[in-house]
C-alpha cells in the first residue's frame, strides 16, 4: 500500500498515512487531529520517517529535485 506525505495546515506537522489509493476517507493531522492538511509530493528517496523540524530540511531536497538538481550536477561527468 503506497504511503502519501501530507503537511498539516494547523500545526505545519508533516507525517506519511498509509492508505489505498481508491481510499477518499478524511485524512486528519497525527499531532492535532486537524483535517486541514494537503497532500505534499517528495522525491521517493526524500521520503523517511516523519517527524517535527525535518519539513523545511525535506522542502528544500524537494525543490532539489524539482528543479532537476537531484543527484548529478553540473559537473557530473554522466551526461
Ligand atoms: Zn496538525
Amino acid at each position: 500500500m503506497p504511503a502519501y506525505t501530507y503537511e498539516c495546515e494547523s500545526c505545519e506537522d508533516v507525517f506519511d498515512v498509509r492508505r489505498s489509493m481508491t481510499d477518499e476517507s478524511p485524512v486528519i493531522c497525527t499531532s492535532c487531529a486537524s483535517s486541514r492538511v494537503r497532500q505534499v509530493y517528495y522525491a521517493p528517496a526524500m521520503v523517511g520517517r516523519a517527524s517535527s523540524g525535518s519539513a523545511s530540511q525535506a522542502q528544500a531536497a524537494n525543490d532539489a529535485y524539482m528543479n532537476g538538481g537531484g543527484g548529478c550536477g553540473t559537473s557530473c561527468g554522466c551526461h
